[in-house]
């Protein structure tokens, strides 16, 4: 069974090479999906166990900051993956998607999948 958890932090980037844009805030929603068996009280994960990782080893990091500095490309698609790279030791992730505008997203599925 897969079930999602919704979390977002608050950045700024900008864009250069294929798209040019100036320095720009987003709040960054992403959507963990996590894959498992309901266990005898029909949960596969405890949703407040996801939300304290995930600010202590995404938000933590990426809160308030200039993604520029962090990021060669600051794109959904980079975030994705290095999301998946900061929650996949402590979930079992089935993708992870990124939204930085309501109407676009990039979904990552792991390393396997790309
Ligand atoms: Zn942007």
């Amino acid at each position: 069974m897969h079930v999602s958890r919704e979390v977002s932090f608050r950045a700024l980037h900008s864009h250069r090479g294929m798209l040019c844009e100036p320095k720009h805030p987003h709040e960054w929603r992403v959507t963990l999906t996590l894959e498992g068996v309901p266990n005898s009280e029909g949960f596969v994960v405890d949703f407040r166990a996801v939300k304290r990782i995930f600010l202590r080893v995404v938000a933590a990091e990426l809160e308030g900051r200039d993604l520029d500095s962090i990021f060669e490309y600051p794109t959904s698609e980079n975030i994705a993956r290095w999301v998946w790279e900061r929650m996949e030791p402590f979930f079992p992730l089935h993708s992870v998607e990124v939204r930085e505008k309501p109407h676009s997203s990039a979904v990552y599925f792991g390393p396997c999948v790309g």
